[in-house]
Order: structure tokens, then sequence, then C-alpha cells
């Protein structure tokens, strides 16, 4: 196969963003995380973590739990912020949704293309099998034909 030995697609890793609970607080967690291309964090720490528990232990560190705290406070003492971060959070899913939809209709044109192939390499199929038929049932005449002369 062509692309056996292509280099794999250089996909870019997810970036990590704290889920919001209930009462409206940032909290960590790594569940439902892909990290098939890697992690990186939200807080501005520059490392790819591999896997979800190295994440995990880097939500430990303090660069990371000041960035959680400030941002909670902010939340905490204007709500704007909260909003704002929602917005946000409502936009890059509302981008993530179009990206998904664009995929879906360029997977069904292709789907498409693939049945409308389909059909005209059936039909293909269909006129050679008769015009074999025909052929062979020519030949098979003929023959009657010569050895009816003979
Ligand atoms: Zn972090």
């Amino acid at each position: 196969m062509f692309f056996e030995h292509a280099a794999p697609v250089n996909v870019a890793p997810v970036v990590y963003e704290p889920f919001r609970n209930v009462d409206g607080h940032l909290v960590d967690s790594v569940r439902g995380i892909d990290d098939s291309n890697g992690i990186k964090c939200g807080c501005g720490s520059k490392h790819v973590f591999r896997t979800r528990a190295s994440l995990k232990t880097h939500f430990g560190s303090q660069q990371h739990k000041t960035w959680i705290a400030s941002r909670n406070a902010a939340a905490t003492q204007n709500p704007h912020v909260e909003m704002d971060d929602l917005h946000k959070e409502i936009e890059e899913w509302k981008n993530t949704a179009s990206e998904y939809l664009q995929r879906v209709t360029r997977l069904e044109n292709e789907k498409l293309a693939l049945v409308t192939k389909i059909a005209a390499r059936d039909k293909q199929i269909k006129l050679l099998t008769e015009y074999i038929n025909m052929a062979s049932s020519e030949e098979h005449t003929s023959e009657t034909i010569s050895s009816i002369d003979m």
C-alpha cells in the first residue's frame, strides 16, 4: 500500500481546561480527556503531557494551583469574569460542533460519490456480462453452422 510507511499526521495536542462544577468553581479532572496526541495545560506550562496520569500529577504543581485559584478568585469577585469564561467555553464548543458538522458533510459527499461510482461500475459489469453472453452464444452458433457445413 502506498500510505503504509507514510509518516503519521502531526496532530496538535489538546489543550486542557478545568471543569466548572455546579457551584461555578473551576475544578481539575482528567476524565474524558483524549491523550492520544498529548495534552497541553491551559495554565501556561510548556510541557506536553503524554498521559492523563502525568497531567494529573501536574495539577499539584504551584503554577497550576495558582492559575486555578486566581481564576476562581476573579470569578468570585466579578461574576462578569465567570460569564466571559462561559461565553468563551460556548464559543469553543460551537467551533468544535461546526468542525464536526463540516466533517459529516464531507463524509456524506464522499459516500455519495462512492455510491455513484459503484452504480456506474455495476452497470458496466452488467453490460460486459451481456456482451460476453452474446459473443459466446454467437460463437456457438457459428460452430453449429460450420459443423453443419461440413
Ligand atoms: Zn497546568
